[in-house]
């Protein structure tokens, strides 16, 4: 089985190299990062692809990593029950399932303070160099360097991030701080609210120490908001010192003018149960939503997984999953043709092209359907969040 170089070592990267492992490849994580990363705040609903890993190969049950919730549903302005379906949903944190990942891998596959910054596919394998100026060579390099991709920049340039027109605004606050009936309200449930082109949704996620006992958990909100390209979107990515941001605004990033008309409008427009979930989250963070299709994932020895290949809106939450499925294709695509890298590849890329297309055309249904239609329906079975379709 060939050596693999996966570059980037965030929940795509480290998911590839524990599949890739187990398959019997020899696998070494680059990530940029100095120091193990911390993504403060980020709720993120885990789809069963997301946590295959663990179910599969080990002993940690994947609902000691989620709080779940039991039920879909949908409020008014006023707080009243628009709609209401029995479903179970799984809730993670980034940090969460971060830590659990790394936990499982041999810390000398974790290469922290290696950011990759050339790469050249021969047909003897890929030479890559690092910004530090040390050199390696892999049989096969995955890159799961995310949604700004350098790899992806370089071997497809043609290919640019498409901003969807609005934002997500996002932050947790600690469940403890909820009054009694906005906890009661919450606690067991995704709650939506739709409002004129725009949609927000709150749901429990285990606490900072990891903690799932309802009541000590943190309650995670994402408000998506319209931000019209240009100047407007320019003006909001420009951080509190004066930096303008591509991507997301870290908590503490956001200028002062912008929360507190973020706070004004919550005030004004939210479900008072939502609203308060909302408000107590003292930094609240801003990610911008973009669409990025890709034409090809891997040219020569070198793929792109995750969101280094398709970045796509979250309204199905298959960011993690799409990541992981990517990862278990390339696995069983290597193990089938006996680890030839070439043919391997060729196979992989055809279905996970496919998958990754598939979703992202729905996901920007969705998004459209919530920020540009009007067409948002509490209830759509269309809403229901999953990879391979709603619900799959
Ligand atoms: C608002 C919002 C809500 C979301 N909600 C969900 C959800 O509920 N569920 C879900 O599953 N997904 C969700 N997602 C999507 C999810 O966050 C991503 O799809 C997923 O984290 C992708 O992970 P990744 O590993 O591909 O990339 P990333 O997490 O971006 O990781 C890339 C890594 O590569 C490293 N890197 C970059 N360049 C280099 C280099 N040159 N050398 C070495 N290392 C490098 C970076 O430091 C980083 O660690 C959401 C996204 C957004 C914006």
């Amino acid at each position: 089985m060939p050596s693999v170089a996966v570059v980037g070592g965030s929940l795509g990267g480290l998911t590839a190299a524990l599949v890739l492992t187990d398959a019997g490849c020899d696998v070494t994580v680059l990530e940029r990062a100095p120091a193990t990363l911390e993504a403060r705040g980020a709720g993120i609903a885990v789809l069963d692809e997301a946590v295959r890993w663990f179910a599969e190969k080990t002993a940690v049950d994947p609902d000691s990593l989620c709080s779940s919730t039991n039920f879909i549903r949908f409020l008014d302005a006023r707080g009243g029950l628009v709609h209401e379906r029995a479903h179970r949903y799984r809730f993670s944190s980034w940090n969460t399932i971060y830590r659990a990942l790394l936990a499982q891998l041999a810390p000398e596959r974790y290469r922290l303070g290696h950011e990759v910054a050339g790469l050249e596919s021969s047909p003897g394998g890929v030479e890559l160099t690092l910004t530090s100026g040390g050199r390696r060579h892999a049989d096969l390099v995955v890159a799961a360097d995310g949604i700004s991709s350098a790899t992806r920049a370089r071997l497809l340039p043609g290919v640019t991030p498409e901003y969807s027109g609005y934002v997500a605004w996002r932050g947790t606050m600690a469940e403890s701080e909820l009054r009694p009936g906005t906890f009661a309200a919450l606690s067991d449930a995704i709650t939506y609210q739709v409002l004129p082109h725009s949609h927000i949704l709150v749901y429990p996620i285990p606490a900072a120490s990891g903690s799932l006992v309802p009541g000590q958990r943190l309650m995670n909100f994402v408000w998506y908001r319209n931000v019209a390209a240009g100047a407007a979107f320019d003006d909001l990515m420009t951080d509190s010192a004066g930096r303008l941001r591509s991507v997301s605004l870290p908590p503490g990033a956001v200028r002062r003018e912008f929360v507190d008309r973020f706070r004004a409008d919550a005030s004004a427009q939210l479900a008072p149960v939502i609203a308060e979930a909302a408000l107590g989250v003292a930094e609240p963070f801003v990610q911008a939503v973009f669409d990025i299709e890709v034409t090809r994932m891997a040219l020569g020895r070198i793929c792109l997984i995750g969101d280094a290949a398709f970045a796509v809106r979250p309204h199905a939450a298959a960011g993690t999953a799409k990541a992981a499925a990517d990862s278990w294709e390339l696995a069983a695509q290597l193990v089938g043709h006996n680890g030839a890298v070439e043919p391997a590849l060729a196979d992989w890329e055809r279905r996970q092209l496919r998958l990754g297309r598939d979703v992202l055309v729905r996901c920007r249904e969705i998004g459209d359907a919530s920020q540009r239609h009007g067409t948002f329906t509490p209830g759509d079975p269309a809403l229901i969040l999953g990879l391979r379709g709603p619900g799959r």
